[in-house]
């Protein structure tokens, strides 16, 4: 049986992939310090015997042996990330290098969960791996985006020199169930804010796109390009390419969740990208992988989710509310 570690195993897309590992039969091991992770995500995965939470940073050096590690660890929502920049720098680099070194120490592959935000606020559209980017290294995002291009010069350091087996992954933007209320992304802000019958916050006037890509298509992604051979080694962009504006997943949003759409328009954010959508050539021809979900079933399958989770927390209310 695979041991595999997964850094970041109790978010959105840690939680998933954790799943699936389990279910094809590996030992999991899901390094997490729940900073945006959460302890719910697991929760039911911590009944198996084959899967372990281990509340760590990071950024403190870890040693587990392991066949396999996927790096994923890291704060994504630009909330997130912005509340204390300088940890969101030093989780991208120290957690790079820390992946890294233990991979080096046991000679086993290690995958690198970089970010479309390698690519800025891009003047090439789509973007293709060969694209460098057009990141502000002085701006409020900087933090991450610079964070992570470290991150993959850091890998590919490793490899070149050190002969650690990589993969990088740029991933786009990536939702689905289990993403938290208080995220802070586009797509749980809409889903909650529509299900409260809040009007919907739209940064600027909306036009700016994004690609939405449903987690089980990326974790699908994640696990065919670790299973490569070690020549590959990225960068490889996952995501889906259905792009839309930022205005028009708001109406999508409100139909699907039956309420009448109202936006609440609020200022734009700071080198917020104009544009996203990755090309996936690449994936397509050395993973056979394209995403299978589309949009507006994948945001179905989300709004069940915020929905089932609402009626729980409303059942405990009147639960604590009946205690004497
Ligand atoms: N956005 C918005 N309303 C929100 C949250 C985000 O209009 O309540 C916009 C945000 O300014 C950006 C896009 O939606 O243009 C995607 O933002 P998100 O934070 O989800 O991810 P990003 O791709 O920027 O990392």
């Amino acid at each position: 049986m695979e041991t595999v570690l997964v850094t970041g195993g109790a978010g959105l897309i840690g939680s998933h992939l954790c799943e699936r590992l389990l279910a094809e039969g590996s030992e999991v091991i899901c390094l997490d310090n729940l900073s945006t992770g959460g302890r719910e995500n697991i929760s039911y995965l911590s009944e198996s015997p084959h899967f372990s939470l281990v509340v760590h940073d990071v950024c403190e050096p870890f040693h587990f042996d392991v066949d396999a590690i996927y790096h994923l660890a890291a704060p994504a929502s630009p909330v997130h990330y912005q509340k204390d920049p300088v940890q969101t720098t030093r989780t991208c680099v120290l957690g790079a290098i820390n992946a890294l070194e233990l991979a080096g120490r046991l000679g086993v592959p290690v995958l690198c969960a970089s970010t479309s935000e390698v690519y800025g606020d891009p003047e090439v559209h789509p973007q293709p791996e060969t694209y460098a980017g057009h990141v502000n290294p002085i701006g409020p995002r900087s933090c991450y985006d610079e964070g992570k291009r470290c991150a993959e010069s850091l890998f590919f350091d490793y490899h070149r020199s050190r002969g650690v087996g990589i993969k990088v992954v740029r991933i786009f933007n990536t939702y689905g169930p289990r993403m938290r209320a208080d995220d802070g992304r586009v797509v749980s802000n809409f889903i909650v804010q529509a299900l409260q019958g809040e009007s919907l916050t739209v940064h600027g006037d909306g036009h700016q796109t994004r690609s939405f890509c449903y987690v089980d298509d990326l974790v699908e992604g994640l696990l065919r390009v670790m299973r490569l051979d070690a020549s590959f080694t990225g960068p490889v962009n996952l995501g889906n390419p259905e792009e839309v504006s930022i205005a028009t997943l708001a109406e999508t949003v409100a139909r699907l969740t039956g309420v009448e759409c109202r936006f609440r328009h609020q200022a734009r954010l700071p080198d917020d990208p104009t544009c996203r959508r990755p090309d996936i050539s690449l994936a397509i021809a050395n993973l056979g992988w394209a995403p299978t979900v589309g949009l507006e079933a994948g945001l179905q399958r989300t709004i069940a989710y915020f929905r089932d989770r609402s009626k729980g927390r409303s059942r405990r209310r009147n639960y604590i509310a009946s205690l004497p």
